[in-house]
C-alpha cells in the first residue's frame, strides 16, 4: 500500500521531521525509520 515503506510492517508512528522538512516515521515493528520521500532519491 505504502511505497516509501523499508519493510512490510504497518505499524508505522509519526516521527517528527527532518530538517528539509519531510515527514519521518518510524516502524514500531522493526524500529526501521523513513521519510515519506524515497530514501534511495538522494
Ligand atoms: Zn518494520
Amino acid at each position: 500500500m505504502i511505497a516509501f515503506a523499508p519493510c512490510e510492517h504497518t505499524a508505522r508512528v509519526k516521527a517528527g521531521k527532518t530538517n528539509s522538512g519531510n515527514q519521518r516515521f518510524k516502524c514500531k515493528d522493526c524500529g526501521a525509520r523513513f521519510t515519506e520521500e524515497n530514501p534511495l532519491g538522494r
